[in-house]
């Protein structure tokens, strides 16, 4: 599962030089978590050449699709090498465009152009989608789609959602009067027929400038930069939207992640499972599909949802002088360990107990210690994590911890019970087996804690109460100050559900003085840095 990006001007002039620029850079912001291929699309020119391709009917050329295997610096490169030889202008001015960028990493097909995404609906790119994620049934859909017709270019999975598109496309075209379906209702009939996990989005021929996003399992959200900020008053974006085409120019973002949305704007949406979000004339509507029966999409329904601002600096997400963000990132402890125990680690005068106090668990801390049991559910680093804190919880809670890996506990559906407290520990918050198996424990009624990085995250959201590890960005794949932070948080969680007894008072003192300590300590041994580069290089 690797980056989607996207880019709409409304109402705000864009040279194609500078769009290509802002894709550009999205993709350079997703670059650490890895990929092997890369692709964009953006609008051919509206002012037809006799080189330009004509379309059938009205609407305009179809987009421009770039794909090129290898770094986002090849892409660039193979991009302006293309637009130089086919003269496309650079400076051409664009009041309203939509572009779409995306990094693969391959789960179906080998790393190749063919392969990249945007996949595409067929020759006239009609319909052009990126997908982050896994579609499961793809090989039924692709065996239905070939009898209809369809021919596919490439292995990927992906493809089979460009073309299903189309097909939903043409076969409304077919049977309409003088109704046009609309480009949420295309998406929404496709999506009725996918199974796995995705963020999409979608950009088509037949709906210029516009864009609709959707998801179920993976991370996508949106970002919103008005230049009159009059008007974003309340923030909130309904159905109606599209009715009052608010005129004032904007810039829409779409992302798979936060750091390539946090330079343009802070104001964010983060999409929810099953919501396809539609960005048409300057407005922006939100439909949902209602969980069926059996797990699968029924009802649709408009939704309202509010604006949030990202708690997150651009500097955040700069390397600085390090070499790299993990290099960065393990400096930072000393910062973010005191970060997260802030305001939450008491140590009043001398007649003050020392406490440790989480307001996000407060009104249940009483269910937690009552609990039967405790398990924690991660994967990879957060397990691991957890695994670490599990001793102090045992020692000062009394209730017996247990541990799960998510997907095998979701492989084994292992039991979870209504006196079970079930602790979610994500960095992003958007962990898809952690997810899966948080909607599991919800099923079994358990009371289910969260411990993430990500505020508005999935985790964030979906759990009955929690505690954010506040450790900042961390984008270094493998975790270090994100790893430590939480420890410290499952600390103070030990520390929260074990109480004030007189029993145990000097032993918890001693913890809250060790954990005050920590910051300092990891600051000595910072200060080894270059001695252990010499150890390491047998100086
Ligand atoms: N499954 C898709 C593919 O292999 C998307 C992979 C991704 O998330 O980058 O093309």
């Amino acid at each position: 599962m690797c980056g989607i990006f996207a880019y709409l001007n409304y109402n705000v002039n864009r040279e194609r030089r500078y769009i290509l620029q802002v894709l550009f850079n999205g993709l350079r912001r997703l670059e650490y978590r890895g990929y092997d291929s890369a692709g964009i699309s953006i609008d051919h020119s509206f002012s037809l050449d006799p080189n330009t391709p004509k379309s059938s009917s009205n609407s305009p050329p179809p987009p421009l699709v770039f794909r090129q295997e290898g770094n986002i610096e090849s892409l660039v490169k193979s991009v302006y090498q293309e637009v130089a030889e086919t003269e496309l202008n650079l400076e051409e001015c664009f009041s309203h465009h939509a572009g779409i960028a995306h990094t693969r990493w391959a789960t179906h097909g080998e790393p190749a152009p063919r392969n990249s995404h945007p996949q595409s609906s067929g020759s006239g790119n009609e319909f052009l989608v990126v997908h982050n994620g896994v579609i499961t049934n793809y090989e039924a859909l692709k065996e239905s789609l070939v009898r209809h017709g369809f021919t596919f270019q490439s292995e990927t999975d992906t493809e089979v959602i460009p073309k299903l598109a189309k097909y939903v496309y043409d076969k409304a075209k077919e049977g309409e009067g003088d109704h046009t379906i609309t480009f949420s209702q295309v998406v929404l009939e496709v999506m009725r027929h996918l199974e796995g996990a995705y963020a999409l989005i979608f950009k088509s021929q037949h709906y210029p400038n516009e864009l609709i996003a959707c998801k179920r399992g993976s991370p996508l959200l949106l970002g919103v930069k008005e230049f009159n900020e009059n008007a974003s008053n309340g923030s909130t974006f309904q159905d109606d939207n599209f009715l009052s085409k608010s005129g004032h120019a904007k810039e829409l973002f779409l992302s798979s992640d936060a750091n390539a949305v946090v330079e343009h704007t802070k104001k964010v949406l983060v999409i929810e499972d099953g919501e396809v979000v539609h960005l048409k004339d300057g407005g922006v509507s939100i439909l949902k599909f209602d969980k069926g029966q059996h797990g699968g999409l029924s009802r649709v329904a408009s939704v309202q949802r509010a604006l949030s601002i990202l708690e997150m600096e651009v500097e955040q997400i700069n390397k600085g002088n390090y070499k790299h963000y993990m290099q960065k990132e393990i400096h930072e402890q000393p910062e973010s360990l005191t970060t997260t125990m802030r305001g939450r680690l008491l140590r009043g005068g001398s007649c003050k107990a020392k406490t440790v106090l989480l307001g996000g668990l407060k009104d249940h801390l009483k269910t937690i210690r009552r609990s039967r049991r405790i398990v924690f559910i991660g994967c990879g680093t957060s397990y691991n994590a957890a695994l670490a804190a599990r001793p102090i919880l045992e020692e000062l809670s009394g209730i017996p911890v247990t541990m799960e890996i998510a997907s095998d506990l979701l492989d084994r559906q292992g039991p979870i019970y209504r006196e079970d407290t079930a602790v979610f520990v994500s960095q992003s918050g958007e962990t898809a087996d952690s997810l899966s198996a948080l909607e599991y424990a919800l099923e079994n009624g358990a009371l289910c804690v969260g411990i993430t990085n990500t505020v508005g995250s999935a985790i964030a959201r979906n759990t009955h109460c929690g505690v954010h590890i506040n450790a900042g960005a961390e984008i270094g794949v493998a975790s270090t100050k994100a790893y430590t932070s939480q420890i410290v948080v499952m600390a103070m969680l030990a520390l929260a559900i074990g109480g004030d007894t007189i029993s145990n008072q000097a032993r918890r003192e001693a913890i809250i003085d060790g954990l005050f300590e920590l910051p300092n300590k990891v600051r000595e041994v910072l200060k080894l840095d270059q001695t252990m580069k010499d150890l390491a290089q047998g100086n």
